[in-house]
């Protein structure tokens, strides 16, 4: 191993990831003068920071949950701005609409923390695009080998043969999923021919923030709409954050609705059984196990930094390719299935 003259462009400090050459943290989870921040949601944009950096298609959704006075300076795909003689610029992560890796490079060293980051295009942002690195900062949700997602096309058909089948005996299909991104991209790919779509008040302003940015969603009304028939709620799509299951909202779709949850923990039967919902449908913002290997493998890092999810195995896996690779202590969630507190509001 050859020996290391130039410091690290990233380190690990309380408040969050740090870029000691520019003087900038990347997603901290405590307040600092200059946050870079991958994406909106609420793990990785915190309140509080003196001066934002995202992409631009993250503003609308961080005005919305921080204010609208915060300080922000957005960046194109690709874009280059140098801060104290970093050049930074921000690349598609595939996570949610806005989610972006920041390319750092500084002394000839290039480093990329990828935020949260998913392999297949969904429709509804970017898809993750590899950004050759000397360092590589990943996450590891979903990082162990029992985590492989079905093929969109094959997620789909469940769901829509699902929402098909409950319209048959008169039950309103409720699918709860992530506000954010979760919810959007369920949108995108289900056939709306099958019903009506309802969605909660968490979840349309985002449906509106997607719209207005040219992603193409489906015609969908809120529970209050007046010109949804009571006599069509039998055969309505209902997708709501996962906090409705335990809200009275849910009783105007009748005494006995069928209900679902989309995540990637759906994998594990124990965690549908603990929701206490009919099915459970596998479908994550996040990259499974083979996703993370193939992304990490593509950017030709010889040095990996691993963040959050399943730790330990990743590191392992990355030293067995030959890899360095070691954790980064952070303090970002497992929000695959989290409610995103800040976005919701009234039903
Ligand atoms: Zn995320
Ligand atoms: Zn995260």
């Amino acid at each position: 191993m050859t020996a290391r003259s130039d410091p690290d462009l990233i380190v690990a400090r309380p408040e969050g990831l740090y870029c000691p050459a520019g003087d900038f943290h990347i997603d901290p989870w405590r307040p600092v003068a200059r946050a870079v921040i991958t994406h909106a949601h609420s793990d990785h944009a915190r309140w509080g920071h003196g001066h934002y950096l995202a992409h631009e298609h993250s503003a609308p959704i961080l005005r919305r949950r921080l204010g609208e006075d915060i300080r922000l300076q957005t960046l194109r795909y690709g874009e280059v701005i140098e801060h104290h003689g970093v050049r930074l610029s921000l690349h598609p992560a595939g996570h949610v609409l806005g989610s972006a890796q920041v390319r750092l490079e500084h002394a000839g060293e290039v480093w990329v923390a990828s935020g949260d980051y998913k392999l297949e295009s969904d429709g509804t942002c970017p898809p993750f695009e590899p950004v050759r690195c000397h360092t590589f900062i990943t996450e590891s949700t979903f990082g162990l080998p029992i985590y492989r997602w079905p093929s969109q096309p094959a997620l789909f058909e469940e769901i829509n043969a699902w929402w098909q089948a409950n319209t048959v005996q008169g039950r309103a299909s409720v699918l709860y999923a992530y506000a954010l991104g979760k919810a959007q991209r369920l949108l995108h790919g289900v056939d709306p021919t099958i019903g009506p779509i309802v969605c909660h008040g968490a979840v349309e302003p985002l449906n509106e923030v997607y719209r207005a940015l040219g992603v193409r969603l489906p015609t969908t009304r809120r529970a209050t709409d007046e010109s949804l028939d009571p006599g069509q709620l039998g055969r309505a799509l209902v997708i709501a954050p996962p906090s409705a299951a335990r809200s009275t909202w849910l009783r105007r779709f009748g005494p006995d609705p069928a209900d679902a949850f989309a995540s990637g923990w759906m994998q594990l039967r124990g965690t549908r059984r603990r929701r206490g919902v009919d099915r459970g449908f596998v479908v994550s913002d996040h990259a499974d196990w083979p996703g993370l290997q193939s992304a990490i493998m593509a950017t030709g890092a010889q040095r990996v930094f691993v963040t959050h999810g399943s730790v330990p195995t990743m590191v392992r896996w990355l030293c067995e390719q030959g890899l360095q690779a070691q954790a980064f202590a952070t303090e970002y969630g497992a929000e695959d299935d989290q409610d995103d507190q800040d976005v919701s509001e009234a039903p």
